[in-house]
């Protein structure tokens, strides 16, 4: 059944239409030619006819002389072929080849007049006299017109033509158009069946390729149609397709491959926040089990409480952290930049990071610039920021080393470094240390793990102003972040 509002069937129409018309245009083009050739070739023999007409006149009249009488006779013998001369013999010769003429050019059948300059008739041949309006031929002028004369097309020439005797005369050949126009008429015919035949074949076939080309379009749609969250492993097959469908089935696999990535990491995130959730609740689910078995003294519902409440700690710090991490990625809108130096602000930090080294007895140093460095930021964020590198240069750099906290300014951005001399990280690792929840397996167990999530709140931060994070690294000499955040 044929669907009007389908792109094949529009497709269809449009190539048919557009074929259409320049069939129509290339016929007129055709026909009109034929029509011009046609009565050209009939003018040029008319023309052809009038002047061999006159010719023999004339010949005659040189061998007859030129003699009213004689003039007369000559065109009437000519047109007419009548009468008779005493000198017939002088003519003979030119009588013959003139017969010849009439029969070569079919001259029987065609209206020969001869007319005076005012176009009264002196001869008329045996088809009789056209009453042709002279006035419409210019009598010094060749003139070709169609005329209707007893319901018969007829194409006509005027001839004006002179003797050596004097006097001005014209010679008027109408012969039939009949040949001309029944050409005309079949090849006319010929154009109106063709036409619409090649049309319904062009539509016929447009529409079969229409469909081919089209195929993959149906193929993207019954796949569409099967994928679920579940099954998204079907792909539409790009063999055989045109190349712009080619791009059109690679993008739509493309689309399929990245929302199976996204499926299956938004699968293993929901299981990381479960399982990170699930053994601090578990532990708080243990202690609390073992404490109720038996009447407890207030010290121990103390000492138990205080564990459950650093558990809870615990799982708040990752769903706050997991909340960050969302606002960071989808809403950075709401975070408002303000222009601040940078110098000042990573003095403070600097202050503050003083305390929490203490214990380590780890040193901190600062090297700044000595002229200011605006950027645009968020204080709150960034200060998340360089205390998440400082917590891990910390915990991963043993007792007596060292931390490093440098702004150096270069191309208009502001590089900021946070180095340790800690354990350092695997060149495997540090492509991965900013993963969600991705924790290196440390053997050291001294250091507390925390959550993993820690260096993703930084990346994000990093890419909320608009910068760029790496790290350098060597296994037992320490590592290096290096923040890099352009200026205003
Ligand atoms: P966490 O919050 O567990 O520390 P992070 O995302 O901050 O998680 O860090 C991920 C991993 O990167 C850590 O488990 C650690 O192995 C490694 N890492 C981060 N900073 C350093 C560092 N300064 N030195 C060595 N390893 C580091």
């Amino acid at each position: 059944m044929i669907k009007f509002n389908s792109v094949r069937f529009k497709i269809s129409v449009l190539y048919t239409a557009i074929l259409g018309l320049i069939l129509v245009v290339y016929s007129a083009f055709l026909y009109l030619s034929l029509h011009h050739t046609l009565y050209d070739e009939l003018d040029n023999e008319l023309n052809v006819k009038a002047s061999e007409t006159a010719g023999t006149i004339s010949s005659y009249l040189d061998e007859l002389g030129y003699d009213q009488e004689f003039f007369i006779f000559a065109v009437r013998r000519v047109i007419c072929l009548e009468g008779e001369h005493p000198e017939q013999d002088k003519i003979r010769d030119l009588e013959e080849l003139w017969l010849r003429m009439v029969d070569k050019f079919d001259l029987k059948e065609d209206h020969v007049n001869f007319l005076d300059s005012k176009g009264q008739s002196i001869v008329c041949s045996g088809k009789g006299f056209i009453p042709f309006n002279i006035k419409a031929a210019q009598e010094d002028k060749t003139l070709f017109k169609s005329i209707r004369y007893e319901k018969r097309n007829l194409r006509l020439i005027s001839l004006p033509v002179s003797f050596k005797g004097g006097g001005h005369y014209m010679i008027q050949i109408a012969t039939s158009l009949k040949p001309v126009i029944h050409l005309l008429q079949i090849r006319l015919l010929h154009i109106v069946i063709s036409i619409p035949i090649i049309l319904l074949l062009a539509s016929f076939f447009g529409r079969l390729f229409a469909k081919r080309i089209l195929n993959p379009v149906v193929e993207i749609t019954k796949t569409a149609s099967n994928i679920t969250h579940e099954d998204l492993n079907a792909r539409v097959k790009a063999e055989h397709v045109d190349e712009e469908m080619k791009y059109l089935v690679d993008a739509f696999n493309d689309m399929i491959s990245r929302l199976e990535e996204s499926f299956k990491y938004i699968a293993e995130f929901s299981s990381h926040v479960a399982h990170e959730l699930k053994t601090p609740l578990a532990i708080i689910k243990g202690e609390t089990e073992v404490v109720m078995r038996k009447e407890r003294n207030i010290e121990e519902y103390k000492k138990l409480n205080k564990a459950n409440l650093e558990e809870v700690e615990r799982m708040l710090k990752i769903i706050n952290d997991l909340l960050l991490l969302t606002r960071l990625d989808y809403r950075p809108e709401v975070f408002k930049l303000e222009r601040f130096d940078l110098v000042e602000f990573l003095k403070d930090i600097y202050e503050q990071s003083k305390g929490l080294v203490s214990q380590k007895d780890i040193a901190v140093t600062l090297d700044m610039p000595d002229d200011q460095c605006d950027i645009n930021g968020e204080r709150f964020h960034l200060r998340r920021l360089f205390f998440n590198l400082i917590d891990n240069a910390i915990k991963f750099t043993p007792k007596n080393g060292k931390i490093g906290i440098t702004l150096k300014k270069k191309d208009k951005k502001s590089i900021v470094s946070i180095s340790d001399t800690g354990i350092g990280i695997l060149d495997e690792d540090k492509s991965k240390i900013f993963d969600r929840f991705y924790r290196v397996d440390i053997m050291d167990k001294k250091i507390e793990h925390g959550s993993g999530l820690g260096l993703s709140i930084v990346q994000s931060i990093v890419k909320m102003h608009h910068g760029t994070i790496h790290v350098t690294s060597q296994l037992n000499k320490g590592s290096t972040f290096i923040v890099t955040i352009p200026f205003l």
